[in-house]
Formats: structure tokens, C-alpha cells, sequence
């Protein structure tokens, strides 16, 4: 852990940085409190990439993981996209390749895949349509005349979808292990621990884990949920990272995590020394080449014009 003096040593070299580069700092809800605290902007993935895309900056220093970076990529391709840890990689996203998923295309030919936005470049563009876990419900919904879908890579995203569709949804068998630790016994023990919390669950966690939740949703809509809900106090079924990002918008509230605490260790890779370094040597730099960057637009580009 470091010193104040040398966290403020960092942040000053960071504000150098960022104003000789033109850069803009982007952090996911999950990262470090100081390297959410330093970052211009905060959010899930996609509202990440959304307002990377609106940004006027030349540099954007994404403070997430390897997907995240690609997809910031894919929808400014003018920019330059830093990842400050080049091992900063989501293992759910890695739980498929681009030749597992044309097995499934031969084996259900008729079907819509769905890929979440957790996916690498290359399965975004070997997918028909993108969702996030925000939007998943609504874009599978909304494939008229399509009756079979399958939902890659997350299971437990696509069993939520599942209970909330006609469709018929085939599952990925990947999994977060960050979201797929969390067990519905410890979610009753701190029910019992504080009975006036809601509880908030993110769908990437196990379906009996779900069951228990007064709200299953992802993390931007965890800050919608708790801004309008009446209640004081909040158990959080989600990485860690979301604890602090809840505390700072909302002070006068509490929320609650788990003795064991939902950890992504890639989340975490991230420090300000490593934003320091990245700046100053302008590395890791992510880019996706653009037989890959078209066709992975599209899959996003048909999920952003549902709004
Ligand atoms: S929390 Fe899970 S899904 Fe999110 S980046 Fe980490 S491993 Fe991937």
C-alpha cells in the first residue's frame, strides 16, 4: 500500500500526463477506488465506450480489462486506446473461441447468437447482435420472427434471459468466477445479518443466488435502483469495486458486501504507478485490425440503435 505523499505523487504525474498527451482516463466500476477516484470517467463497459466515442481527446487510457479496450477500439478507430496491464484480460470473455462458436452456428443453424458485450473483437464479429447485461432481456426480445437464440459467453446471464423470454434460449456454459463464487447460503446469512438491506444482484451470479434478489440487474442499473428506492440500505452482489463507486454517489446511504468478497483479480492489475507508466511510454496499446473492427461494429452498432 502506498503512502499519501506517494499517491499524490502519482496523481500529480498522472494530471501532467494526461494534459501533454491529450488523453482522457476512463475506470469500470470494478477498478481500484484511487484509480476510480483519478478517472474523468466512470461506468460500465458500454457507457465506457459510448462516451469514449464522444470524447474529443486523442488518448483514452482504459482503466478495465482487454474486451473493454477492444470495444473502445472498435467504435473510435482514430484514437489511440491504452491498456495500462496488457495481461488485464477477462477469463468469462475468454471462455470462448471464434471456432467453438461456428460449431454452435452448425449445430443450430437456425438460431440468432447473441453475444455479451464480455466477448473478444473477434466472437463479437462472428456474432449476429451484441447485449450487455443491462439491455440482454430487451435485445433478445426484440429479434422478431426468431425463435431460438443462443447466448454466449456468460450461462447465467442467458438462464436470466431464459426466465424472461419465450424464446428458446441455448446457454454458453462460461461463467465469471468473480460473480459464480457468491453462494445463495452466504446471501442468507447477511439477510439475516441486516434485514432492512435490499439485495442487489448482478445476472452474471448463480440463479438461486438470483431467486433471493430484490433487484437483479448490472451495475449502471444498481445506481438507478438504489437513486430510486426508498430504502437505507443495500447488500451489493456484484464485484467489490461497485462498493465504493455506490458509497461516493450516495454517502448518506449504506451498502454492504461479503466476508468473502467478490474479487476480479484482472480488475485489479490496474494501479496509478501502472497508468503513469502507460502514459508515459504510451503502451499497451489495443487495437483491432479491420477485417475484424467491421464486422464486430455491426454486432454492436445493431444493439446500439435499440437505444
Ligand atoms: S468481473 Fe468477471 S466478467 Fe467482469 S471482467 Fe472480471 S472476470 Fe470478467
Amino acid at each position: 500500500m502506498l503512502s499519501k505523499k506517494e499517491n499524490e505523487y502519482l496523481i500529480e504525474q498522472i494530471t501532467r500526463l494526461k494534459q501533454e498527451k491529450k488523453a482522457v482516463i476512463l475506470a469500470h466500476n470494478y477498478q481500484r477506488p484511487e484509480v476510480l477516484d483519478i478517472a474523468d470517467i466512470q461506468g460500465d463497459s458500454l457507457e465506457l465506450s459510448r462516451a469514449a466515442a464522444k470524447t474529443e481527446a486523442r488518448v483514452i487510457v482504459f482503466c478495465g480489462v482487454r474486451f473493454m479496450a477492444e470495444t473502445a477500439s472498435i467504435l473510435c478507430p482514430d484514437k489511440v486506446v491504452l491498456l495500462p496491464r496488457a495481461d488485464a484480460a477477462c477469463p468469462l470473455a475468454n471462455h470462448i473461441t471464434v471456432s467453438q462458436l461456428n460449431d454452435l452456428r452448425q449445430k443450430y443453424p437456425q438460431a440468432v447468437i447473441v453475444c455479451y458485450v464480455n466477448s473478444s473483437a473477434e466472437v463479437k464479429a462472428a456474432s449476429d447482435i451484441c447485449c450487455t447485461s443491462a439491455n440482454a432481456i430487451r435485445v433478445v426480445n426484440s429479434l422478431n420472427g426468431t425463435k431460438q437464440v443462443v447466448m454466449l459467453p456468460d450461462q447465467n446471464l442467458a438462464l436470466h434471459v431464459a426466465a424472461h423470454t419465450d424464446k428458446e434460449i441455448i446457454a454458453w456454459e462460461g461463467g465469471c468466477p468473480a460473480h459464480c463464487q457468491l453462494q445463495a447460503e452466504e446471501v442468507r446469512q447477511m439477510k439475516a445479518a441486516y434485514p432492512r438491506a435490499k439485495f442487489m444482484a448482478h445476472p452474471e451470479c448463480d440463479q438461486k443466488v438470483l431467486e433471493l434478489a430484490d433487484c437483479v440487474t448490472s451495475t449502471s442499473g444498481m445506481l438507478r435502483y438504489v437513486d430510486q428506492s426508498g430504502a437505507e440500505e443495500f447488500i451489493v452482489g456484484t464485484e467489490e469495486g461497485m462498493i465504493h463507486v455506490l458509497q461516493v454517489a450516495f454517502p448518506e446511504k449504506k451498502f454492504y458486501h461479503f466476508p468473502r468478497p467478490m474479487i476480479c483479480q484482472d480488475m485489479k492489475k490496474i494501479t496509478l504507478a501502472s497508468i503513469v507508466e502507460s502514459l508515459t511510454k504510451m503502451q499497451h496499446v489495443v487495437s483491432v485490425p479491420d477485417e475484424i473492427r467491421k464486422p464486430a461494429l455491426e454486432c454492436l452498432s445493431r444493439m446500439m440503435k435499440l437505444g
